[in-house]
């Protein structure tokens, strides 16, 4: 069984190493390739991911599974063995009960559909992506058939994004996130005025911008000898071979300092996980996150809960000072702490503040899951969506790009995507409430820029776990919780009605 295990593990590394050039191509389509090389590049991601998809589902493969399946599970379920069965079968698996002919239809329907929407944005006519959008629920209705399901084809898509995930989790979880934020936001709206982010606003030269929001990384923990920074339109992280290549990039905004700082401090947390699988998951299936949502959970945490708290304001305008002399010279950090966080519902989901975030999820999550079961009508969509915008955050779009036509995700043949989003919030404000009860002096730490014991917690709790468990049982083992809604409502609600001096 050794020599069939190394077999398998040989098969693995393979497919890590496709894995791998794609991944660096795409970084790169996104960052440097020259406009011209798009077709080429595409051809040649397909080609990559086809064959990796081949490594996958073959015979062999698929026999090694089965054969090594008991002899991995006797090993014990937290060994090295049992994990890597689980985690590669558990991708096997979902790629094998694809029918080809299906994969074949969604990959022609989503490079129409992505093309197509990329158009009725930019007309901001809805009509012209409606069909497409169409088949885009079809065919995830009959991809979710094929996966199979208890209760909802939802679910199975879900599950491809984050294992276990289920609807009627996820219902009961946005009825309590709506519950809980729509008063918040109502009292916010009430008092608009009383948070400014005039500091954060002028002009930033943006080589600047970068350097500035580089030594912020550096100083969180991000390795630079495996990671770099780079500038693309949409911020990104990508671990193209962790966790010795996990790179991150950012845009910069002239006129708008948080745009950068913000957007790289995100991105800096999701590769900062990709940095601490350990050494030896290298070119196995457990050189992963546990989940969508848990990999968002480890950008959010840093993003909002650190980056956006009181010490961290005071530890970070020193740096604002030194590299924008004379900008920051009569703020104060509570000035900063206020400015970072300023709260406005608005139209678009990714300029969205940790208060109104979660919302613009919940409205997508209802609309995707009606189309997905039938009960709601393509048409009826933007209809739906913007009365919905109203209801939950109390503005509503002129017109359809800053609607139901901004986001991508559909667009891309995604449905069952977006709740990760929401999930990653929520054990985020988990994670620091746990890690503020074993780390008491948190705050202190914060604001002396000395954030090694923080980044060592989450990397015992998480970052060295890698693709070993799914997402449920993973929060388990680190804090002894399940996923709830309560840590995240609280943490807005304690923080929000200080500043913005409403009581909660
Ligand atoms: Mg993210």
């Amino acid at each position: 069984m050794e020599k069939k295990f190394e077999e398998l593990r040989k098969r693995c590394e393979d497919m890590a190493a496709l894995g791998s050039a794609g991944a660096l191509l795409g970084w790169d389509q996104n960052t440097y390739m020259p406009s011209g090389g798009a077709e080429a590049r595409g051809k040649t991601l397909a080609v990559i991911s086809e064959l990796a998809h081949h490594q996958l589902t073959c015979k062999e493969t698929g026999a090694l599974i089965a054969d090594l399946h008991d002899w991995a599970q006797a090993k014990g379920h937290d060994s090295f063995e049992g994990s890597f069965l689980r985690a590669l079968k558990r991708s096997y698996d979902q790629e094998v009960k694809i029918p080809a002919e299906l994969v074949k239809e969604l990959s022609l329907a989503t490079t129409a559909a992505f093309e197509a929407w990329h158009k009725a944005r930019a007309a901001s006519d809805f009509a012209m992506f409606a069909p497409h959008l169409e088949k885009v629920a079809e065919l995830n209705l009959r991809k979710a058939e094929a996966l199979g399901f208890k209760n909802s084809p939802y679910d199975a898509l879900l599950d491809l994004y984050d294992a276990g995930m289920a609807r009627e989790k996820l219902d009961a979880i946005f009825a309590e996130l709506t519950a809980g934020l729509k008063p918040v936001i109502k009292a916010i709206n009430e008092r608009a005025d009383k948070v400014s982010n005039a500091p954060f606003k002028g002009d930033f030269a943006p080589e600047t911008q970068l350097k500035l929001s580089l030594e912020i990384a550096k100083a969180l923990g991000y390795d630079l000898t495996r990671g770099r920074q780079d500038l693309s339109a949409h911020p990104f992280s990508s671990g193209i071979s962790s966790p010795d290549d996990a790179r991150i990039t950012t845009r910069a905004l002239r006129d708008w300092l948080p745009a950068c700082v913000y957007a790289s401090i995100h991105e800096t947390g999701h590769a900062l996980y990709e940095q601490g699988f350990p050494k030896e998951f290298a070119f196995t299936p457990l050189a992963g996150a546990a989940s969508l949502g848990m990999h968002e959970s480890q950008s959010r945490f840093w993003e909002n809960l650190i980056g956006r708290s009181r010490p961290f304001a005071a530890w970070a305008l020193p740096l604002y000072r030194k590299h924008f002399p004379g900008k920051f010279d009569s703020c104060t950090p509570e000035d900063i702490y206020r400015a970072a966080n300023r709260s406005e519902a608005s139209l678009i989901r990714v300029e969205a503040d940790e208060v109104t975030y979660n919302l613009h999820i919940a409205l997508r999550y209802e609309i995707e899951t009606q189309l997905l079961d039938g009960s709601l009508k393509v048409k009826d969509a933007p209809e739906l969506w913007n009365a919905k915008m109203q209801e939950y955050l109390g503005v509503k779009p002129a017109k359809d790009s800053e609607g139901i036509l901004q986001d991508v995700h559909w667009g891309f043949g995604m449905i069952g995507y977006f709740p990760s989003y929401t999930v990653g919030n929520l054990i985020s404000a988990q994670l620091h409430a746990a890690a503020r009860k074993d780390l008491p002096g948190m705050d202190g730490l914060i604001a002396k820029g000395d954030f090694a014991p923080i980044l060592a917690w989450l990397r015992a709790k998480v970052h060295t776990q890698g693709a070993k468990y799914k997402p449920e049982e993973l929060l388990q083992r680190a804090i002894g919780e399940e996923l709830s809604v309560a840590p995240f409502v609280n943490y807005i609600k304690t923080k929000y009605s200080e500043l913005y001096g409403f009581k909660a």
